[in-house]
Formats: structure tokens, C-alpha cells, sequence
């Protein structure tokens, strides 16, 4: 599929974007994600802790290691916890990281092996000395920010701040203005709820209370104890749903389908009145547009985009018109405009720096978002986003991937390595105007 017309809907203007393929344009279709919510500009008290954690790791540290000959990456900047700390690392102020989770990171609820010494090297455990600033820019959700921050930390045995973590439906915060009353679906139990309410949504309903309220709307599905007692019997003749938003995977995908078609096809959101045109129902929101993703099942599994797809073609089967659908997360530039201001701040409220990085790394290992977003992102910023594949997730080594990644590493710990040595490198040949060999970039996918 490709583009189709623009058209209005939704109290916005949306370009059409086919779940399977899009055009660039396509990327800039998304809600504009303008400024970063404020509590995640804040000095949160779980990054006040982490620094704490971070010194007292790195005073220990600071005695059995030495930096004697080593090359220095950037302009040195002396950031809070180094002035604290003795003087062993240097936190870089010239580039920055920035980390997909699932496939890179994590795999099946597990560290990858080589994430937590990734990690470890880029926050001053390397042979440079150097200490380099990252975010987290993950397409998936279900839970709280802070709350994934917290297992994230856990995972990866450091800690990780809501102020370095963007997640899929972050962005939809921003939504909560616009919509009054809004369909939430996905996630663990009440969880996408809260998190909705979290974001200043005022009026939560679920797929939960729609079947509470009316038992047969799901022949197959029938509610758990606990999610009767926690869902909410709604006013039929007052509900009118403004907005929907698929916020984490379905967890039941007939009855969530049947529900989210039912809205769609419904006269201004009412649930008792169905629409004669079928154009008269309110606008859909996904929090991102991943076909497939990452677990600790060998192949990939199916993910939202893949529900997405589904729902695009049962609207087309059952009404004969063309769903129109938005979403959100990477590759949408919306999502990495954002990510660039998420990391000024953290850069900046963590480092002390006040400059936007000349180069961010982006380490990711799927090609249709990481490695496309990076790519795309790349050419209308002022900062060069430079794209690395990592074969522990979603790409399968042998293939080739529809968006060529400027660089592939086996993991995400040669991803940063080959970061920080191109860095170095190209450093060094600036200093010295010798043709110091500088890590190439990848050729195998080149045409
Ligand atoms: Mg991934």
C-alpha cells in the first residue's frame, strides 16, 4: 500500500499511513510531540538516587583504575558527579547514546548479556576514561514510565531515571487536553488506565467496562473475577467515546477488535447509535507501529502493528471504506524530535553540558523503525543521528534489511565500542591530520 489523500478527520488534518509501507512524508503524519512532559524534565528522585549510587561506584572504582595515555573524546566537560567524585572519568560532551530496549537491551524479560557491560563501559568502565550521556527510546509500554524505569533499573543492575526514557505511548500525554472521554487498549489489567490517568486523561473507559456493562458485546470473552470487579459499568446513553488509543498489545485481540470496530463504526463515539456512513466515528491512535518484535521465542513474535494491519483490513471487509489510522513511536520523526529534547535536558539537568551533541548514536534492531527513524531523522537535524543494527532481536543475519543501518554490530556492547573508537578516531585525525584509520561504516549494505 501507499499514501493515499489526506483527508480530515479527528479535529486534525492526518495523512493516510498504510501499516505495511509508507512514504517519508508519512513520518512527519504524527501529533507534533513539541516539549517534553515536565515531570520529565524534573530532577526526579529516582535520578537524585542513581547519582548518588553512580558517585559512590565510581569513588570505589576510581582507586584501582587509571587513565595514564589515554585519548580524550570531545571537550571534556567535569559533570556534578565528577566534581564530587575525584577526576578519573570525563563525561564527552560531542556525542551521545541513545538505546532501543527490547532486541538490544532486553530479551524475553532478561538482560542480554552484552547490554549490562555496554552499559557499564559507557558509564566510565572503558579504557578512555570516557563517560558518554544516553536515553532510552523504546516503542513499547503497557506500564507507568516510572514504573518500567524501576524494572529497567532492576534488569540492568543500574539505574535507570524517567528523565533518560521515552516509551511508546509517552507521547500521547499530550493528547489528554484534545480528547474528553477516550476507548484505552492494551496492556496488563488496569494498568494502561492508569497510565492514561496519569497523563491528565479524564475520562478512562476500557474494553473491560464496555463488556461489564454490556456481556454480550464479546460472545467468546468472558471477564475474570478480577477484572469484573475492577471494571466499571458505564451510561450507554451518556458515554461518547472522543478518541481511541491502543496503548500497549492486546491482550485479547477478538474481543478488543470487536470493541475497537463497534467505536469505529459508531455515530460520534455513542455506542448505541451506529454510523449510516460509517465516517462519522472518532479518530484511532497507536502508540507505535511494530509489525513484530523481540522475545525469547526464537522468532519474532507479532506485535501492535500487526493488530493495526488486522483492524485496517476487518474495517475495509466489514464497511467497505479505507480505515484511517494514526501512530505513534519510532520511526515517526515526531517521536525523535522529541528524544532530541529529552536528551538537551538530560544532558544538561545530569552533565552539566548545555550544547546539543554533534553526533547521537542510535542502537536499535529493528530496521523498519530504529534503523529507518535514525535515517530519516538524520537528514533534517542539526545533529548527525547515526544508525547501528544489532543482531540480538528482531534482524536476522543473511537478510537485508529494507533501511540500511550505517553501521551493524553483533551486540550492543560492540555497538558502543565502535561508537566511542570512532569518536576517538576521528578525534585524533583532526588533531593530528594523519590519516588514523577511522572504524568504517558499514559497507555490506551499501548499493
Ligand atoms: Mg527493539
Amino acid at each position: 500500500m501507499s499514501v493515499e489523500d489526506v483527508f480530515s478527520g479527528g479535529g486534525g488534518r492526518y495523512r493516510r499511513l498504510s501499516s505495511v509501507s509508507a512514504e517519508r512524508a508519512d513520518l512527519f503524519g504524527g501529533p507534533n510531540v513539541v516539549v517534553p512532559p515536565r515531570h520529565l524534565m524534573a530532577s526526579t528522585e529516582a535520578s537524585e538516587i542513581a547519582l548518588e549510587m553512580e558517585m559512590a561506584k565510581q569513588h570505589l572504582d576510581n582507586d584501582s583504575s587509571s587513565l595514564e595515555g589515554s585519548p580524550v573524546a570531545g571537550s571534556p566537560v567535569i559533570s556534578p558527579r565528577d566534581s564530587v567524585s575525584t577526576i578519573t572519568t570525563i563525561t564527552t560532551d560531542e556525542f551521545a547514546l541513545a538505546f532501543d530496549i527490547d532486541g538490544v537491551l532486553i530479551r524475553g524479560g532478561k538482560p542480554i548479556p552484552a547490554a549490562v557491560e555496554a552499559l557499564k563501559y559507557i558509564n566510565g568502565e572503558n579504557p578512555h576514561g570516557i563517560r558518554v550521556p544516553y536515553i532510552f527510546v523504546t516503542n513499547g509500554g503497557g506500564k507507568t514510565e516510572e514504573e518500567r524505569c524501576l524494572d529497567l533499573s532492576r534488569q540492568l543492575d543500574l539505574e535507570v531515571s524517567p528523565g533518560q526514557f521515552i516509551c511508546g505511548h509517552t507521547p500521547m500525554r499530550e493528547m489528554a487536553e484534545k480528547y474528553n472521554t477516550v476507548l484505552v487498549v492494551g496492556g496488563e489489567g488496569e494498568k494502561c488506565r492508569v497510565v492514561a490517568e496519569g497523563y491528565g486523561f479524564k475520562d478512562v473507559v476500557t474494553p473491560g467496562d464496555i463488556i461489564k456493562t454490556r456481556h454480550d458485546t464479546t460472545p467468546f470473552r468472558k471477564l475474570t473475577e478480577e477484572e469484573y470487579s475492577n471494571s466499571r459499568e458505564l451510561d450507554f446513553d451518556k458515554v461518547r467515546i472522543d478518541a481511541i488509543f491502543v496503548f500497549a498489545d492486546s491482550r485479547d485481540w477478538a474481543g478488543d477488535q470487536q470493541i475497537i470496530l463497534d467505536v469505529l463504526m459508531s455515530k460520534n463515539g455513542s455506542l448505541l447509535e451506529r454510523s449510516e456512513t460509517f465516517d462519522e466515528g472518532p479518530p484511532i491512535f497507536f502508540s507505535h507501529n511494530d509489525v513484530v518484535w523481540s522475545t525469547s521465542h526464537e522468532h519474532s513474535r507479532i506485535g501492535m502493528g500487526a493488530l493495526r494491519a488486522s483492524l485496517e483490513a476487518l474495517y475495509k471487509a466489514v464497511t467497505g471504506k479505507e480505515l484511517q489510522t494514526v501512530a505513534f513511536g519510532k520511526p515517526q520523526l515526531g517521536t525523535y524530535q522529541f528524544a532530541t529534547r529529552l536528551l538537551r535536558q538530560w544532558r544538561k539537568n545530569t552533565h552539566g553540558i548545555d550544547k546539543p551533541p554533534a553526533t547521537v548514536y542510535f542502537v536499535g534492531d529493528t530496521p523498519e523503525s530504529d534503523i529507518r527513524g535514525t535515517n530519516e531523522f538524520n537528514e533534517i537535524s542539526d545533529s548527525n543521528w547515526y544508525s547501528i543494527l544489532v543482531k540480538t532481536g528482531v534482524y536476522q543475519e543473511g537478510t537485508i534489511p529494507r533501511y540500511p543501518p550505517k553501521k551493524t554490530c553483533e551486540t550492543v556492547f560492540d555497538a558502543v565500542k565502535f561508537a566511542i573508537e570512532r569518536e576517538l578516531a576521528s578525534k585524533s585525525d583532526c588533531i593530528t591530520g594523519a590519516a588514523e584509520r577511522v572504524p568504517a561504516d558499514d559497507e555490506d549494505f551499501r548499493n
